[in-house]
């Protein structure tokens, strides 16, 4: 087999590795909060031990030319939705079953991926436990939603630990501008009006600006622009995650993965950048506006130069429950890290117009009503 640099050796076992208890053999799960893998069936706990090695950057543009010179994939099990198409890792613990990300039927399959090393990630913080009463707590809040919803509740087995895919870039940007700079300036101006059925000459005020072409260069560094490498997942949703503590970053170990699942980027790493760019672009604009200075700015050209362009794979924990209804997919997702709830949440049709007949014939008495609805699911 040839070696590439940068791109993760071909892989001959394309089972996920496992981790046996050093006492009684068992299969061993990463436990959230914890440098130590547990084993459910003695309770032994297997420190990782984690080597103080460097997080290393790589290189995006020589990792570009490199992609496009190999055609390194790696074979591995993974769990495939044709619904959302969404690839994630095979956990042998948890029965394929319905998408973690969208709820459709998924299937477990043999695929071939080209996939970019993972540099790093966030480790679970947050406990399948502590998990499961955020989703039962958020349920129960859940006023409007359907009863079928509660009982979904119940029967949490959907509820996925799963590392979502992120690239972080950093780069230096150096943009030459030309634009306006506008200064503001005051005039008196005299006028006519009609008052009281005569006509009079008034003053007023008036602000004016004067505008003077501008031509500069303007230069940032950015660090650790993060971009999410998943297409399973609505950005909207997942910024909604935001912010995490990429400072406690630590090096990858397959061992942080054991018992959780891991999905496969779609975002390719040259796309990625694209995203990197849209996010970096609004900062530049405000450098570029300040650099210009007055009372207004008007941008006529900007060019951004992007130098020492670096990148890290990365895996971001997340816990999620998706499920369908009515044709429409709900996701329920909490941090990994920090415990914080975000969700998608479906109404009941009926249950809201019959809030709104409610609340026209009551006035004082709704409360009692409301509560007796709130515990109909
Ligand atoms: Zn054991
Ligand atoms: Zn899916």
């Amino acid at each position: 087999m040839p070696q590439e640099s940068g791109i993760s050796s071909p892989n001959s076992n394309p089972e996920p590795r496992r981790f046996p208890c050093a006492r009684c053999g068992a299969a061993l799960q990463y436990a959230p909060g914890t440098d130590a893998l547990r084993c459910a069936h003695c309770g032994y706990e297997n420190r990782i031990g984690a080597v103080p090695e460097p997080i290393e950057e790589q290189d995006f543009r020589q990792t570009l030319r490199t992609l496009a010179a190999t055609a390194t994939t790696r074979e591995s099990i993974v769990i495939h939705c044709d619904s959302c198409g969404a690839s994630y890792s095979f956990d042998p613990t948890a029965h394929a079953g319905q998408c973690s990300f969208c709820g459709a039927p998924a299937v477990a399959n043999t695929e071939r991926h080209r996939e970019l090393q993972i540099q790093a990630l966030l480790p679970f913080q947050v406990t399948r436990d502590q998990s499961r009463a955020a989703f039962r707590q958020w349920l129960g809040q859940l006023w409007f939603a359907p009863g079928k919803l509660k009982d979904h509740a119940r029967h949490d087995s959907s509820l996925a630990g799963l590392y979502v895919p992120y690239w972080t870039y950093d780069a230096e940007t150096t943009t030459h501008y030309r634009g306006e700079r506008g200064d503001d300036y005051q005039v008196r101006e005299t006028y006519r009006a009609i008052e009281n059925g005569r006509e009079v000459q008034r003053v007023r005020v008036v602000t004016k600006t004067r505008w003077s072409p501008t031509a500069g260069v303007v230069s940032r560094f950015f660090d650790d622009v993060l971009v999410l490498a998943s297409r399973s997942l609505p950005q909207a949703v997942t910024e909604r995650l935001e912010p995490w503590d990429l400072a406690q970053l630590t090096p990858y170990r397959e061992e942080y993965l054991s018992g959780f699942r891991s999905e496969m980027y779609q975002v390719e790493l040259d796309q990625g950048f694209e995203r990197a760019r849209e996010i970096m672009a609004p900062l530049i604009r405000r450098d570029i506006e300040r650099d210009i200075g007055g009372d207004r700015q008007r941008i006529h050209a900007a060019e951004t130069r992007y130098a020492d362009i670096r990148f890290k794979h990365i895996l971001l924990p997340v816990w999620i429950s998706a499920f369908r209804f009515r044709d429409r997919v709900y996701r329920f997702l909490v941090n990994g890290r920090t415990g914080e709830v975000q969700g998608e949440r479906p109404y009941s049709a009926w249950k809201i117009a019959f809030a709104v007949l409610l609340a026209a014939v009551l006035a004082g008495g709704g409360l009692a009503v409301w509560q007796v609805l709130q515990r109909g699911g």
